[in-house]
C-alpha cells in the first residue's frame, strides 16, 4: 500500500450527470478492467446509469436531495470488492456550487479473500439469482438471513459448481437504515 490513500473524485451536475472525474478514479477503472469506465463514455451520462439495483438508487437520490438541501456532507462506508479483494471504501458526498456534488472515496483498507467466481465477469451463470447487497456485499440466505459471501458460497457449494448463479442488488436492511441516516445530523449510528 502506498503512504497516502489515493482519493477518487467525481462530480455530478445539479441532474446527476457526470461532468467531471479525476485521473485517480481513471486510474482505478483501468486497473480493474473497466475499459468501459474511462471518461469518453462515462461523462455526461447519468450518475444512474452505474448505480446497480433500483433499491440503492431511491436511497442516494434521496441523500442528494438532502445533501443539496442542507449542505451537510454524507459520509457513507461501502464496499468495491473484486473477486479475490475485499476494498473497504469511504464514501463523502459534498454540495457544492450551482446544485453539483462532489463523490470523494477513499480505500480505508483491503482484505484478500478467497477468489470469488461470483464477483468475475467471466464465469458461466446458472438461472439462479443470488440477492447480493451493494453496499456490504454480503448476500442472503433464508432462513439464515444475510451472511458473508464467501460463506454463502461455501454452504451453497457455489466454489465446486460449473455455473454461478446470476447475482441481483439490492440493499440489506442494515445498510439501508446508515443510508437513511447519511446526512441526517446527529443520527449517524
Ligand atoms: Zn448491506
Amino acid at each position: 500500500m502506498v503512504a497516502e490513500a489515493p482519493r477518487y473524485r467525481y462530480r455530478v451536475d445539479a441532474s446527476d450527470v457526470l461532468v467531471w472525474v479525476n485521473d485517480a478514479w481513471i486510474a482505478f477503472a483501468r486497473e480493474n478492467g473497466a475499459a468501459g469506465l474511462v471518461p469518453p463514455f462515462v461523462l455526461q451520462r447519468s450518475l444512474w446509469d452505474f448505480v446497480a439495483g433500483e433499491e440503492l438508487r431511491t436511497l442516494y437520490r434521496e441523500i442528494h436531495s438532502r445533501v443539496r438541501l442542507s449542505g451537510i456532507p454524507a459520509v457513507l462506508p461501502f464496499r468495491c470488492d473484486s473477486a479475490s479483494l475485499q476494498r473497504h471504501m469511504r464514501l463523502t458526498i459534498t454540495r457544492e456550487d450551482a446544485g453539483q456534488l462532489a463523490y470523494e472515496c477513499i480505500l480505508v483498507r483491503t482484505v484478500a479473500q478467497r477468489h470469488l467466481d461470483i464477483l468475475d465477469t467471466e464465469p458461466r451463470r446458472s438461472i439462479a439469482f443470488l440477492t447480493m447487497c451493494s453496499c456490504c456485499k454480503r448476500a442472503l440466505l433464508e432462513p439464515r438471513g444475510w451472511m458473508d459471501l464467501e460463506e454463502v458460497c461455501l454452504r451453497l457449494k457455489i466454489f465446486e459448481a460449473q455455473e454461478v448463479p446470476q447475482l441481483r442488488h439490492t440493499v440489506c436492511h442494515e445498510c439501508a437504515k446508515v443510508l437513511a441516516g447519511a446526512s441526517d445530523h446527529g443520527s449517524g449510528s
